[in-house]
C-alpha cells in the first residue's frame, strides 16, 4: 500500500492507476465499519484510496476535536489488510493552507437533525461538504463509499454531488454492528464498560421499532413511544428520536415508503448516533390472503 501526505504526492501516486478509482473518506481510528467500506470499495474499484483526515471544520467549538481518537499505525495496517492501495493522510495545513476561505453550504437535508442549531449546528455539514468536495477534487474518484451509520451525511453528500456535478457514484454501505447490536463508531472508545452496556439501549430502541413495523405497525407515535421507552429504561434522554423520510428527511407521521428512524443521544462522555431504515410490512390485505388450508 502506498501512502501520501500531500496533494502533490497523491497526484503522483494516482497518475495512470487503473480505473475505476474508489475512495473511502474517513477520520481514522478505523474499525470494522470502516473496513467493510474499504472491502466494498475493493469490490467496486480497480484502485482503492482511503483518506484519513480528522477534519477540524466539522467540529463545533467545545466538541471532541482534540480528544478524537487517532491511531495512525493501526489504521495503516488495517487499511492495507482490507485492500487499500493508497492511504492519503494529509495534515490540516495541507487541506486548509493559509488564506483558505471557501465553504460549501448544502441546504435542505443539511439543515435538519444534526444540522439544527440546537444540535451540532450548520457548521457541521458545512465542514463535511467542504472537505468531501476537496477530497473529490484531490483524488478524482469514480466511486466514493459512505456508511449508512451517518445516514444524514450520506444524503448531504448525494445532494452535493448532484448539485455540483461531481462525476462520482455514491455507494452507501449498511451499518456494521457489534454482535450485541451496538453500531461501531470511533467514539465508542470513549465508553467504559458500564456506559457501553447502557449504550446498547440505542440499538434495542431501533430494533423494537423494527419489530413493531414487521408486525404491521405504521403509526409514528406508537413506534416512537416504544423506542423511547427502551431508551428511558436505560436512563437515556435522546437529543432526538425521529421518523423521517429516508429520501429527504421530511417528518413522517405514518410509515409509507422507506423511513429513517434516527436518534442521537449522549451516553457518558460520548455523543452517539444511530438509525435504521424502516419499510412498512408488505403483508397483503386480509381479504386477499389465501384461506388456511385452502387449495392453491
Ligand atoms: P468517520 O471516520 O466516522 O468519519 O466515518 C467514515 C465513514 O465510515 C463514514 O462514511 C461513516 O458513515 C462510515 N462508518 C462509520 N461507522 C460505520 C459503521 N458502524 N458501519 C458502516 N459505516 C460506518
Amino acid at each position: 500500500m502506498n501512502r501520501a501526505r500531500t496533494v502533490a504526492e497523491l497526484r503522483t501516486a494516482l497518475a495512470g492507476v487503473p480505473r475505476p478509482v474508489a475512495l473511502v473518506p474517513t477520520m481514522g481510528a478505523l474499525h470494522d465499519g470502516h473496513l467493510a467500506l474499504i472491502r466494498r470499495a475493493r469490490e467496486l474499484g480497480a484502485t482503492v484510496v482511503v483518506s484519513i483526515f480528522v477534519n477540524p471544520t466539522q467540529f463545533a467549538a467545545g466538541e471532541d476535536l482534540a480528544a478524537y481518537p487517532r491511531d495512525p499505525e493501526s489504521d495503516g495496517r488495517l487499511a492495507a489488510e482490507a485492500g487499500a492501495d493508497l492511504l492519503f493522510a494529509p495534515s490540516a495545513e495541507e487541506v486548509y493552507p493559509g488564506g483558505f476561505d471557501t465553504a460549501i453550504d448544502v441546504r435542505g437535508v443539511a439543515a435538519e437533525l444534526e444540522g439544527d442549531p440546537h444540535r451540532r449546528g450548520p457548521e457541521h455539514f458545512r465542514g463535511v461538504a467542504t472537505v468531501v468536495a476537496k477530497l473529490f477534487n484531490m483524488v478524482g474518484p469514480d466511486i466514493a463509499v459512505f456508511g449508512q451509520k451517518d445516514a444524514q451525511q450520506a444524503l448531504v453528500i448525494r445532494q452535493l454531488v448532484r448539485d455540483l456535478d461531481f462525476p462520482v457514484r455514491i455507494e452507501v454501505h449498511p451499518t456494521v454492528r457489534d454482535a450485541d447490536g451496538l453500531a461501531l463508531s470511533s467514539r465508542n472508545r470513549y465508553l467504559n464498560a458500564a456506559e457501553r452496556e447502557r449504550a446498547l439501549a440505542l440499538s434495542r430502541a431501533l430494533r423494537t421499532a423494527e419489530e413493531l413495523v414487521a408486525g404491521g405497525e405504521t403509526e409514528a407515535e406508537r413506534l416512537l413511544e416504544a423506542a423511547g421507552a427502551e431508551l428511558d429504561r436505560a436512563g437515556i434522554v435522546p437529543e432526538y428520536l425521529e421518523l423521517r423520510s429516508a429520501a429527504d428527511l421530511v417528518p413522517v407521521e405514518r410509515l409509507a415508503g422507506e423511513t429513517l428512524l434516527c436518534l442521537a443521544a449522549r451516553v457518558g462522555p460520548a455523543r452517539l448516533i444511530d438509525n435504521v431504515v424502516l419499510r412498512p410490512a408488505t403483508e397483503p390485505a386480509l381479504h386477499t390472503r389465501p384461506l388456511t388450508g385452502a387449495a392453491t
